[in-house]
């Protein structure tokens, strides 16, 4: 759309200066934007990012937007607005691509959640021109607590960002692990896409230890109704997935009721009160993955099959596989047998029609060219928050000394961090960063001991004050990115770009 504005605004845009009584730092060449009444772009100034709205006075938009500053420039009216959550909503009625979209069950998508809110960008440009759509917002509750930030400020951030870097094709909100249902609630009536129902708490992880007797006798107590339309649909009978059997035999299918019995319940629960009345289609993903017992192919195929029975459509799936998906390190386990489980997984998604999900993605490079191949791109893969290291390299090169009082925090706090992450981290193995020269202090942010050790900790890093009650590092830390936002963007390319290509190896080689 063409107006008015849009000339001038151009032309502010070219000159670099635009409005304000404050000094300009730049102008984000890709921002602007244009309804029939006024134009729109994002600047940098000494107190952050701002938004530029020129237009007419009286317009809806123009007067929508809440200002800090307004005046004329060569007698046409402008406002500076700060980029708050009332004009996120107002923006995001107006230019309807920084809503965030459902992305459906045939893509390609990644999770690029954002703890600190300043990634979005790096990712976009890491995405743009490729055919992979981004979920920009992917928070669970946990990180939100360690980051002390809200379900707003996620999708506030992923808005601007599309915005600043001129990304209207599209992005997903996801409201990742979430376990209850005032958490689905507050997601969905927010305006997130998806939906990651996380049924952990309901898996009976106490079965897996059982014996077949054991099995036999628990099951026996469960209700005659239950156990007779379970005979009825599964035991003794063999499904056909592509070209693999799937076959219950007695002891599989008590298995698999007492183990799952519980989260069929609760997942319809939560899609008969909060998924199914929305207009909106809504991403919905089931998550039993966060649980000890990997998920069997009885076990995928029957969770697959029961919601099918009620009516309830995923988008995708989450199982636990074989291994180990730690955070921030590569997969830990056998190839082989991982590859011979994921094609089982593969087809009975492809069977139901929705696609695999993969949780704590970042750093599988191993397990990358498997999922390409059996997916064949069809397939969401989330990365698990390594932007958090990322940003931590920008420190490291920009500031050795802060990034060294940073490491041996983290390293003090890691007793605490280590109660709510399973990892294997070996501290004896992590150099002592005081003693590294700056040259070589980028071992922290390489070498596998020492990623997790700052991947985890960084709730404490971010909201740790001092005996006065000032934050020890979080203001000096935002202030360093701000000052180096493309550096930032530049490693999140290069490590985001790397899962792409891995991920892209073998696909359509299968
Ligand atoms: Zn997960």
């Amino acid at each position: 759309m063409k107006n008015a504005w849009e000339p001038f605004a151009t032309q502010l845009i070219g000159s670099g200066y635009a409005c304000s009584a404050e000094k300009q730092e730049g102008v984000y060449q890709d921002s602007l934007v244009v309804n029939a009444e006024a134009a729109l772009f994002l600047t940098r100034t000494q107190s952050g990012k701002k938004l530029i709205v020129l237009g007419r006075k009286e317009s809806s938009l123009f007067t929508d937007i809440v200002a800090e500053e307004t005046g004329n420039i060569l007698d046409v009216p402008y406002k500076v607005a700060a980029l708050s959550h009332p004009n996120a909503v107002t923006m995001r009625n107006y230019f309807p691509f920084m809503k965030p979209v459902p992305f459906g069950r045939e893509s390609f998508s990644m999770g690029l959640g954002d703890r600190l809110g300043i990634a979005s960008p790096g990712h976009l440009r890491c995405l743009k021109g490729t055919q992979i759509r981004p979920v920009l917002a992917q928070q669970s509750i946990r990180e939100l607590t360690l980051t002390e930030r809200t379900y707003k400020d996620v999708l506030d951030a992923a808005s601007w960002a599309v915005l600043q870097e001129g990304f209207h094709e599209g992005f997903g909100a996801d409201g990742d692990h979430l376990k209850k249902p005032e958490e689905v609630k507050m997601a969905l009536d927010l305006g997130y896409s998806m939906i990651t129902l996380d049924c952990s708490e309901k898996i009976d992880n106490t079965v897996n230890a059982l014996s077949a007797s054991e099995v036999a006798q628990q099951y026996a107590k469960l209700a005659p109704a239950l156990k007779q339309e379970m005979e009825s649909e599964y035991l003794g009978k063999t499904f056909l997935v592509g070209k693999i059997p799937i076959t219950f035999d007695a002891e599989s299918l008590q298995r698999t009721v007492l183990t799952y019995g519980a989260t069929l319940a609760f997942i319809k629960e939560i899609h008969t009160t909060f998924i199914a009345p929305r207009a909106a289609e809504i991403d919905f993903e089931l998550s039993i993955d966060e649980t000890e017992t990997p998920t069997t192919a009885e076990a995928h195929y029957f969770m697959a099959a029961e919601m099918k029975k009620a009516g309830i459509e995923l988008t995708s799936v989450a199982p636990r596989f074989c291994g180990e998906f730690q955070k921030a390190i590569d997969y830990i386990g056998d190839l082989a047998q991982f590859e011979a489980e994921f094609v089982v997984h593969s087809a009975i998604a492809d069977h139901f029609g929705y696609r695999l999900s993969i949780h704590s993605g970042s750093d599988k490079f191993k397990v990358f060219p498997i999922i390409g191949k059996y997916t064949g791109g069809r397939v969401h893969v989330k990365t698990a928050g390594t932007n958090w290291l990322e940003a931590l390299r920008v420190v490291c090169r920009v500031d050795p000394g802060f990034f060294r009082k940073i490491c041996a925090h983290s390293r003090m706090r890691f007793p605490d961090a280590a109660k709510f992450y399973h990892v294997t981290t070996d501290l004896k193995k992590i150099p002592d960063a005081e003693t590294l020269p700056d040259a070589a202090l980028e071992r922290m942010l390489n070498e596998e001991d020492a990623r997790q050790l700052l991947h985890i900790t960084y709730g404490y890093i971010l909201t740790d004050k001092d005996a006065q009650g000032a934050p020890l590092f979080r203001e000096r830390l935002y202030q360093l990115w701000d000052e180096n936002e493309d550096a930032y963007a530049d490693v999140l390319i290069k490590h985001i770009g790397h899962h792409v290509k891995t991920l892209k190896s073998l696909m359509n080689k299968g």
